[in-house]
């Protein structure tokens, strides 16, 4: 049993009848970046979870029961935002050595590129057109990040929409997604932006913010 801090805040968490995300971004070893945790660390994370009888669920199936109005209890989604590469090398292969389900989030205007988008982090790879469609073969979610990792809430709306729809429309067009979930990077969102995603029929707009301290999804 891992004994960190993070994860007796997420058992306090599980306690309450709600399913909650756990945010993930880099699973690389760089001790220094905040953003990162190390493939053996992420491993033993899902583990744990298993160990202590935790259900991993796609985001699919967290909608539905919410819109069925289930009780969630013990259970978490499993999400993985911008699509770096090392998603795709370390999570993965662990994600399906568990038979655990996951919801990679991609800025679709940076596939192939860096994530060169600003924060703190080191600069990643993100995925290629390849590997995205590949990790979907293989059953892992693949949702929105909108376009270039934009900050909803400091462009216009047209700037939203296009962030939106050109993002849906890749996702549709590339990688053959019907139903798309949706992640706002930088945590930050809002009612504008909510309302945006019900016009375009979207999925499960998952807030950035909403980790597995405090998990939510609205359609
Ligand atoms: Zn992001």
């Amino acid at each position: 049993m891992i004994t960190s801090s993070k994860l007796l805040e997420i058992w306090s968490a599980l306690r309450g009848e709600q399913a909650r995300v756990l945010l993930y971004h880099s699973i690389s070893d760089s001790p220094s970046d905040p953003l990162s945790v190390s493939p053996d660390v992420f491993c033993r994370q899902m583990e744990w979870l298993r160990e202590n009888g935790i259900r991993v669920i796609s985001s699919q199936a967290l909608v539905s029961a919410i819109q069925g109005g289930q009780i969630l209890s013990r259970t978490v989604l499993l999400t993985f935002d911008d699509a770096l590469t090392d998603f795709y090398i370390a999570a993965v292969p662990i994600l399906s050595d568990f038979h655990y389900p996951g919801t990679v989030f991609v800025p679709t205007g940076r596939v192939g590129q860096a994530s060169n988008w600003g924060t703190k982090s080191p600069t990643r790879p993100v995925m290629t057109e390849l590997q995205l469609k590949e990790v979907a073969a293989l059953g892992f979610e693949v949702g929105s990040h909108t376009v270039n990792h934009a900050s909803l809430t400091d462009i216009d709306h047209s700037t939203l929409k296009s962030e939106l729809v050109e993002s849906l429309l890749y996702l549709r067009g590339k990688i053959d997604i019907d139903s798309i979930s949706l992640a706002y990077p930088f945590g930050r969102g809002g009612p504008r932006w909510a309302m945006c995603c019900w016009r375009l029929k979207c999925c499960s707009p998952m807030a950035c913010r909403l980790t597995w301290k405090n998990s939510s999804a609205v359609c």
